[in-house]
């Protein structure tokens, strides 16, 4: 999609450090990172949110991998926190479906939200 961050960054047209990534899906490091660890994972294709009509199997296929991408990080034996903010009132930012994946450390007792 035109004009989408997280578009450009799939497509190689903005930098980022790349964890994983395969045809289907890639996982880069948070510009601004909550925890030691915070990877975004996201489908090449562009989707707006969980509310978009998403096929199982992309869905199935990007949360299979979370744990590739932890393991990457190293932090597969201490575990992690994943994350899907979806709409404006979840606080998503930016407009194309991620799963934040966080750890690294204990991280605080929360309603599910990142800080
Ligand atoms: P959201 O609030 O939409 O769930 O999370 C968006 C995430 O994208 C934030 O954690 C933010 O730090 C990250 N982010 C925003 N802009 C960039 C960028 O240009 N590059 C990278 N790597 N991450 C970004
Ligand atoms: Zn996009």
């Amino acid at each position: 999609m035109d004009d989408c961050l997280f578009c450009k960054i799939a497509a190689g047209d903005i930098p980022a450090s790349i964890v994983y990534q395969d045809d289907v899906m890639i996982a880069f490091e948070d510009i601004n990172p909550k925890a030691p660890v915070h990877t975004l994972l996201i489908p090449r294709q562009h989707y707006h949110n969980l509310s978009d009509e998403i096929p199982a199997e992309l869905l199935g296929e990007l949360f299979a991998k979370v744990h590739t991408v932890a393991a990457l990080k190293g932090i597969e034996e201490s575990v992690y926190r994943i994350i899907v903010n979806s709409g404006v009132d979840a606080r998503q930012l930016v407009q194309h479906l991620h799963i934040h994946v966080l750890g690294g450390m204990t991280l605080p007792i929360s309603a599910g939200t990142v800080d």
